[in-house]
């Protein structure tokens, strides 16, 4: 008799581990997901004007596949994102990874800027677990809103044991994309999230993941950056090429104490004369300068058409200009040396 309930207690005890729901924080930080306004057919509204109890609430079907956790971290516009936010965030996320009962985590953000917010956790997040980042495009009060949908979807990726390892995502629109390449594609439509370089890596349909292709850059626990003393990030500044370009605002970034310059350049990140001139002073003055590209697909290369070597120029590879700053940043907090950081360019 002792031993039937003995087992029986065993048995109980393995079913409330194996049928246990996956514990999932919701980090809300603003943006069009909790954005409201006054017309489902008007465009105009107020970004993250929702709570994040509001958000979990309107979309009760998540509550069926994870126990969900809601926290505000921040309620802006991505418009308005800032440093404070980002180590807030990546802290806050660090600490939930960390515990033993918190499987995953999904973050609610702008779409604005969730590319650079997406890309600043990859490189500082240091845990396996699923992080996905995922926004809308419609407010909650728009006619055919995305964001409920988009939500759904996010709870099924973190949930997903395929989502481990793979760094940070970004789920919209049905397509799940590495945070090293995503990027906003199209100002207003429902499918504006694309990784131009790379594609997505895989889908969510109605909360059926369905995975392509594994992150092979190093990110989360393979990535070096440590935020956790950090109270602050170099200004790094980016310009904008164009013909009859202008050193000028080159100088105007030195003199506002800027540690980094991402130049997106014309091309294979190519600079009008008086810019380059500009740039190869500021090395000279202590900054280091990023070659990047206004071009939205390809990579800006080493010894293209500019003689880095001489100028002492870092290439930015595959990373567009607002993730190059994001690298370049994270890449100051260690060094200033450009061999070293040009190498960082390769590896991330
Ligand atoms: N400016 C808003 C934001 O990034 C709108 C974009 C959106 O969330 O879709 O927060």
């Amino acid at each position: 008799m002792r031993l039937i309930k003995k087992i029986a207690l065993l048995l109980l005890v393995f079913c409330a581990f194996a049928f246990a729901k996956p514990t999932i924080y919701i980090l809300a930080t603003g943006g069009t997901i909790a954005g409201a306004g006054d017309s489902e057919i008007k465009s105009s509204y107020s970004a993250g004007a929702v709570t994040v109890d509001k958000l979990i609430a309107a979309v009760s079907a998540i509550n069926e596949i994870a126990v969900i956790k809601g926290e505000q971290i921040s309620s802006i516009g991505s418009q308005e994102m800032n440093n404070k936010v980002w180590l807030k965030l990546a802290k806050r996320v660090n600490e939930l990874l960390a515990r033993k009962d918190v499987e995953g985590i999904v973050i609610t953000h702008g779409t604005d800027t969730m590319e650079e917010s997406a890309y600043f956790l990859h490189l500082t997040a240091k845990s396996k677990k699923p992080i996905v980042f995922v926004g809308a495009m419609r407010s909650g009060t728009s006619m055919s809103a995305d964001g409920p949908m988009n939500l759904y979807n996010a709870v099924n990726v973190a949930v997903n044991k395929e989502s481990a390892g793979k760094g940070v995502l970004v789920v919209m629109n049905d397509e799940i994309h590495s945070a090293r390449d995503a990027t906003k594609t199209i100002t207003t439509s429902v499918q504006t999230f694309a990784s131009p370089n790379s594609g997505k890596i895989g889908t969510v349909f109605y909360g059926e993941v369905e995975y392509f292709m594994q992150p092979v850059k190093a990110h989360t626990i393979n990535s070096e950056f440590d935020i956790s003393k950090l109270e602050n990030l170099p200004r790094v500044d980016i310009l904008f090429a164009h013909p009859e370009d202008s050193g000028v605002f080159v100088e105007a970034a030195v003199n506002a104490s800027a540690k980094g310059i991402i130049h997106a350049g014309m091309g294979n990140g190519n600079l009008f004369p008086s810019t380059q001139e500009a740039l190869a002073k500021a090395v000279k003055d202590g900054v280091a300068v990023v070659r990047s590209s206004r071009v939205p697909n390809g990579a800006t290369t080493l010894e293209g058409e500019v003689n880095d070597k001489e100028f002492g120029f870092i290439a930015s590879n595959s990373l567009s200009a607002q993730k190059a700053r994001v690298l370049l940043m994270l890449g100051l907090t260690k060094t200033s040396d450009t061999k070293e950081l040009q190498k960082l360019f390769l590896k991330y």
